[in-house]
């Protein structure tokens, strides 16, 4: 039935793109690849024959293939940019400055032809640059046919051999892989510290490797029957020394596998059909968690699912590997020596990725506040019911970790290439905390309800596809009826930041007060008040901004609009047809979900009557 869905989305796909935007296209890429492990060198040979389609509007007369092995060699540009930058990432440190010539990684490419006709190429660094021998027309395919080989470097970022865990191969960004052409052009980005954006398409892998290894990988094994390890119940003799495994990972932009000879290979079938599959070492400080993860696993699944849209895969991967937590195809790679509460977060985070970047695949180098905002913001929301916290705001860490942010004095815009920011810290506070408040407060802007319709939509109109932040918002405003790019221009493009106070409550006359309220920083919102009587009533009154041309749905029982805040003026005051005796107190923000930076200028309480009769006696 899934299966089902995956065809009939593709061509929903194409129907929603050419209702709402005609000019959207996208490239594809067809790999069939046969590669061969040596698990004594921890090198390999592979043959790779790519069918590319250019559905773009250009001719193209040169390719790029990354070559991302090739970061992990003493003077890359990966291992001095973290030999000099302030904060370096502990993982790399000056490790790759000292790996051996058996240590380090490399992908080289040792034949490569277009359609059967040699071509000339060159690999700088991690980028390999190939002219064409003939141009690729609009609408044309080409047949690119490869050899190359690699070394797997000891494991320090994302990939490598033996990981502190022991894991003896994670294998991502492991094959020459064709760049990303889209509208922007060519995203031919060295690979020097973050992230991966790749083409849509099908993979089909044989991995040939020594028969006692179990694979992890992106796509559908075809032949387990020939495995075993898991895959089937069979006890299979190889008859060599090695297996061949053959996976095929259908409308993907990656392929990434792990293997070990130790690894416990479990399964289980989620209610909604998706094999869930869990490769960890057979260590019995971790197993139990291991176990426990599992259950945890399908309820992040189905919460997913109903929350942003189904999975549309039929398996999806849990593998113990990497240096941390890692999103990639259909599966992903985590450290497992975690406690339980770690180990269910960082599978909540990682498994949201494959909603926000393996189905709405952005631009991790360019826009990194939304695959990794987004992804903080819904796996926060997953754990609070999962792990059975149930906090009102399940996002306060994220926002925490944006106010520290916005007053360190080292916050560089959203829109800076996740390789560019000044600090790691900068970068990861930007790209996770701002970008998961970017969500929550749109929830501020435009109430839950229509945040919640606009994620269902962004689903629907762009799984499968390369969303921009444009295409995001232009969602939220479509769901909503409000004019939202003032959001997206000014929280993501800038550094701009919210105070609102407010300044002075006074007697207006006998059965009116005067609020005002002043506007401290750049940053535009509209404004919700809530004003507690002390007869015990409470009021919320709504301030809308006038550049969103549109109202808030009423959030509140006893809801008031005001009239409009132009953003221009800093003040803006505000009349309540109560005495001022009668209030208690005003607070603008109750709820927190605008990212005030300066919230003790958000509360007006009165002051105690009786400490005034004091005084007077
Ligand atoms: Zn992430």
């Amino acid at each position: 039935m899934k299966k089902l869905l995956l065809s009939l989305a593709l061509v929903a796909t194409c129907l929603a793109s050419a209702q709402n935007n005609t000019s959207y296209w996208q490239q594809h890429v067809d790999y069939k690849m046969e590669v061969d492990m040596n698990v004594d060198n921890f090198q390999y040979t592979g043959s790779q024959e790519l069918v590319y389609t250019n559905n773009s509007p250009d001719t193209l007369d040169r390719v790029f293939y990354h070559l991302y092995f090739n970061a992990f060699q003493p003077g890359s540009e990966m291992d001095v940019r973290s030999l000099t930058i302030k904060d370096p990432d502990r993982r790399v440190g000056d490790r790759i400055s000292k790996l051996t010539e058996e240590e380090q990684g490399y992908l080289r490419v040792s034949s490569l032809d277009q359609n059967g006709n040699e071509l000339s190429y060159e690999e700088v660094g991690t980028v390999l640059e190939v002219e064409l021998d003939e141009p690729i027309l609009p609408g044309e395919k080409a047949t690119f046919n490869m050899e190359f080989e690699g070394q797997v470097p000891e494991q320090i970022r994302r990939s490598g051999r033996n990981s502190s865990e022991g894991v003896a191969l994670s294998m991502s960004q492991w094959f020459p892989k064709m760049a990303e052409y889209d509208f922007e052009g060519w995203h031919a980005a060295p690979y020097i510290g973050r992230e991966f954006h790749g083409v849509w398409g099908d993979f089909d892998v044989k991995l040939t490797i020594d028969k006692d290894y179990t694979v992890a990988a992106s796509g559908y094994l075809q032949n387990p029957e020939e495995i075993g390890h898991g895959y089937s119940d069979k006890e299979v003799q190889a008859e060599g020394d090695t297996h061949t495994w053959h996976f095929v990972a259908p409308k993907v932009h990656d392929f990434t596998w792990a293997a070990d000879p130790e690894y416990i290979h479990d399964k289980r079938t989620a209610e909604d059909g998706t094999v869930l599959h869990f490769f960890y070492k057979d260590n019995d400080e971790i197993k139990e968690n291991w176990k426990n993860l599992q259950e945890k696993t399908e309820e992040l699944l189905l919460f997913f699912n109903e929350n942003i849209g189904p999975y549309p895969w039929d398996q999806y991967t849990v593998a113990q590997g990497g240096d941390g937590g890692m999103e990639y195809a259909m599966l992903t790679l985590i450290t497992g020596e975690r406690n339980f509460g770690s180990l269910v977060g960082v599978t909540a985070h990682e498994l949201a990725h494959a909603w926000f970047q393996h189905l709405m695949a952005t631009n991790e180098s360019k826009h990194e506040w939304m695959d990794e905002g987004f992804t903080s913001y819904i796996s926060s929301a997953a754990m609070n019911q999962v792990m059975e916290t149930y906090a009102e705001n399940p996002h306060t860490g994220s926002y925490r970790g944006y106010m520290q942010l916005a007053n360190s004095g080292v916050e560089q815009p959203q829109t800076t290439q996740a390789d560019r920011y000044n600090l790691n810290a900068a970068y990861g506070a930007a790209a996770y905390s701002k970008g998961a408040v970017f969500l929550a407060q749109l929830g501020y802007i435009i109430g839950k309800d229509n945040l919640d319709k606009t994620l269902k939509r962004y689903y629907d109109e762009w799984k499968f596809k390369h969303p921009t932040p444009n295409d995001f918002i232009r969602i939220a405003e479509k769901v909503s009826g409000a004019e939202l790019d003032w959001y997206l221009n000014d929280w993501t493009r800038t550094t701009a930041s919210i105070d609102y106070a407010i300044k002075e409550v006074t007697e207006a006359d006998e059965n009116s007060t005067k609020v005002t309220l002043e506007r401290h920083n750049l940053m535009p919102m509209p404004i919700d008040i809530t004003v507690r009587y002390s007869n015990g009533e409470e009021e919320m009154i709504y301030i809308p901004l006038q550049m969103m041309r549109w109202e808030k749905p009423a959030e509140h029982e006893n809801w008031t609009v005001a009239k409009d805040w132009a953003w221009a003026y800093p003040t803006y005051e505000l009349n309540i047809d109560k005495p001022l005796s009668e209030i208690e107190s005003i607070e603008i923000d109750e709820s927190q979900l605008m990212a005030d930076v300066k919230r003790d200028n958000n509360l007006y309480t009165a002051e105690e009557p009786s400490q005034e009769k004091e005084g007077k006696e």
